[in-house]
């Protein structure tokens, strides 16, 4: 278990980017989800020991994190939102020497524990090309390939699926939901169907704060009779804005289709709908102060 309390990062420039974050996070995937901005990668930063909190700690099992980061370091596995390092050098050759600066010194079983996550993370085919020829999935199936070094017990993935097309994104969410159940997993991520797809527990994060933290079943039951839905003009939507608490609007066929929230029936052409974890993260993220 991961115990986050009371955490608060304030940048050198005065950004508040974490403001009082305390979070729980079991064994199994988790979805962290958050806008643009939100600090989702500043919490990610602080939890992987790369930068140190202005206040408040950070707790795996019986380690305090930021007491003694190095110890969480020999059981972290880290994808960071933009990996960034992609040499002419071939996939298997790269993948050996991030073993041998994990610590993994002998010769064999090194070779082992290399071919295994290659064959693991689907990238065996290619293991001798180069990764600066790499596509961004195959990117990023390496990038989880490296954060699996040495079975770390703690997994952070910042990010992964953005710009990805859908088959690749279809491959590496597949790659970490096969992650052993006994691993913290966090996922980080503004799309909110990677979460909605693979995370049993998940938390909204907006203007550092936790605004909604649950399992997304159980969040999305809270929505019944709430979500109503109705196709308008597009020259109507500021006048439905006015009228309406709207939570989304999207173009469907050259028209608008606009969700609102209401709880009782608005009458006015609108129709029920069941609410979807989208509706509730742009819920969340509208109503910020109401839902802290
Ligand atoms: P997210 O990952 O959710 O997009 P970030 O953690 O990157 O959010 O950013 C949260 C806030 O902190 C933003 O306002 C961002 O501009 C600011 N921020 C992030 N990194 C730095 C930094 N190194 N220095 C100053 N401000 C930063």
């Amino acid at each position: 278990m991961l115990r986050i309390t009371d955490l608060v990062h304030v940048y050198g420039n005065g950004v508040r980017a974490l403001d009082g974050v305390s979070l729980d996070i079991p064994p199994g995937m988790f979805g962290l989800l958050g806008p643009n901005g939100a600090g989702k990668s500043s919490l990610m930063r602080c939890i992987a020991t790369l930068q140190t909190p202005t206040s408040g700690q950070i707790r795996f099992g019986d380690l305090d994190v930021l007491g003694q980061p190095e110890k969480l370091r020999e059981s972290l596995g880290y994808l960071p939102q933009d990996f960034g390092v992609y040499p002419r050098i071939s996939a298997y050759a790269m993948l050996d020497h991030l073993a041998v600066l994990k610590g993994i010194s002998k010769a064999g079983e090194r070779n082992d524990v290399v071919c295994t996550l290659l064959q693991q993370v689907n990238l065996w085919g290619v293991r001798n090309k180069a990764l600066a020829g790499f596509s961004g999935g195959m990117r990023q199936r390496f990038g989880i390939a490296q954060a699996l070094l040495g079975n770390p017990k703690l997994i952070i993935v910042d990010e992964p699926t953005a710009g990805l097309d859908p088959e690749e994104r279809n491959r590496f969410l597949n790659l970490l939901a096969g992650i052993g159940e006994d691993v913290v997993v966090i996922l980080s991520t503004h799309i909110v169907e990677d979460v909605a797809d693979l995370c049993p527990r998940m938390a909204i994060l907006a203007g550092g704060r936790i605004q909604l933290e649950g399992a997304p079943l159980d969040l999305i039951t809270s929505l019944k009779g709430r979500i109503w839905k109705k196709t308008i003009e597009r020259g109507e939507l500021e006048a439905y804005k006015a009228k309406y608490t709207l939570i989304s609007q999207r173009l469907f066929a050259g028209k608008t289709v606009v969700h609102i929230v209401a709880d009782s029936d608005p009458g006015d052409g609108f129709e029920a709908v069941s609410g979807s974890l989208e509706d509730l993260y742009f819920m969340t993220i509208q109503t910020p102060a109401k839902a802290a």
